[in-house]
């Protein structure tokens, strides 16, 4: 066996675990356990805010007015098609919201839920 895993864009995936996936190319994104909070909002409908994720790329951090102050974040892409799921918090301005930061923002839209039992093809 030679598996490397200090690339992070590995491709991950949790055997009888429920998780989310990418909508486009499948690719695993997070456990469901690994979600904090339902009722955030993203850039372009409900979003959900995560502990962590696997299989994605972190863009460029920029600062940007968000509905809860201004925060320091960098978008987040699908490692295996490119596509924007959604944000990462570096850093809130507002002592309030300091439990975001290291937390993911992914977009509803961008994920599916798979859970633990597979249908045949
Ligand atoms: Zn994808």
């Amino acid at each position: 066996m030679s598996t490397s895993t200090d690339s992070p864009q590995v491709i991950q995936t949790y055997n009888g675990h429920p998780t989310f996936s990418c909508a486009n190319c499948a690719a695993t994104i997070s456990l469901q356990d690994e979600l904090i909070s339902k009722s955030f909002s993203g850039r372009d409908g409900r979003g959900y805010l995560m502990h962590s994720a696997v299989n994605v790329k972190v863009g460029r951090r920029e600062e940007r007015s968000l509905l809860t102050g201004v925060h320091t974040v960098a978008d987040v892409f699908c490692a295996g098609c490119n596509d924007r799921l959604g944000w990462y918090y570096h850093q809130a301005s507002d002592y309030a919201q300091k439990y975001k930061e290291g937390k993911f923002l992914l977009e509803r839209e961008r994920l599916v839920k798979e859970n633990a039992w597979k249908l045949n093809e």
